[in-house]
């Protein structure tokens, strides 16, 4: 088990990608904090991984609040006895055209992927230098890091400065044996993307199965969707990978959509 009795504390992991990444984390020998926005998903999300309530643990997090960052990051570090590894991952989207897009969804898409980023790692960092035992920072990218979308604006924004933010934590976390990378996933079915799929075939006046072909799988090598497995198997990678030589770096995992 390559992450055993490591501290992990997983953003957004009472659905989709989070979720599946505290279940893969939990069967490679971790103790797991579900923090999540949505608290009862993530009481039953730990209840469900771990019934004796022993190495998964719920916490409360609006990963934009910093009071509810440091103190949620707090009661992880009290009770599972530090903090080894932090995957940022809680995010949303919102799509629409430029032209009308609106202020305030720019400004809670930003504030969710890039403010939670930041207190997340603030808040771990102390955590990982004092304790001396090195750390492994991830951050759910995605492919668009790396490329744009019609209609994501803020999210193509923000999804490119989280890979700037893993590289200035590459190089201070060095000194104290922490890494810090970037996980870039094509698109995967979870609720986040399916409640895009009728939205996009409205905004684009096209149907929802060109959505899926056209749109959102039009560049991948053999027209799959990236499944929250492989994203998963990804951040066990990353967070178990012992040593400096793979840091301020991002991975794509994208059936090919975009290759680096
Ligand atoms: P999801 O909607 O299934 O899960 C997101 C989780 O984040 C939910 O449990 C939600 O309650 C939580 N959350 C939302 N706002 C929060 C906040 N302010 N504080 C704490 N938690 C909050 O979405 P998903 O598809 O699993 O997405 C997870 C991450 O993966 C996101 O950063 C997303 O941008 C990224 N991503 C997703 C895809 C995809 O195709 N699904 C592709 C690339 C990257």
């Amino acid at each position: 088990m390559t992450l055993q009795d490591k501290v992990a504390l997983v953003t957004g992991a009472a659905s989709g990608i989070g979720k599946d990444i505290a279940k893969a984390f939990l069967a490679e020998g971790a103790k797991v904090a579900i923090a999540d926005l949505n608290l009862t998903a993530a009481e039953a999300t730990a209840r469900e991984f771990d019934p004796s309530g022993e190495r998964a643990m719920a916490v409360a997090m609006d990963v934009t609040d910093e009071g509810q960052v440091d103190a949620g990051v707090e009661a992880v570090a009290a009770k599972l006895g530090g903090i080894d590894i932090l995957v940022s991952n809680a995010g949303i989207q919102i799509v629409g055209p430029l032209e009308d897009y609106k202020f305030s969804d720019w400004k809670k898409l930003l504030a969710i992927h890039l403010d939670g980023a930041f207190l997340t790692t603030r808040a771990c960092l102390k955590h990982m230098y004092a304790q001396g035992r090195g750390g492994s920072i991830i951050y759910m990218g995605s492919v668009h890091s790396k490329e744009a979308s019609l209609l994501k604006a803020p999210y193509v924004t923000a999804k490119h400065g989280l890979e700037g933010l893993a590289k200035v934590v590459a190089k201070e976390g060095a000194a104290h044996g922490v890494r810090s990378n970037v996980i870039c996933p094509g698109f995967v079915r979870t609720p986040l993307v399916e409640k895009q799929i009728p939205e996009q075939a409205q905004a684009l006046g096209i149907s929802e199965a060109d959505v899926i072909s056209k749109v959102m799988l039009k560049d991948t090598v053999d027209g799959e969707f990236t499944t929250v497995d492989d994203v998963a198997r990804t951040a066990v990678f990353f967070a178990g990978f012992p040593t400096n030589a793979l840091t301020g770096q991002s991975i794509v995992v994208s059936h090919g959509w975009y290759m680096q």
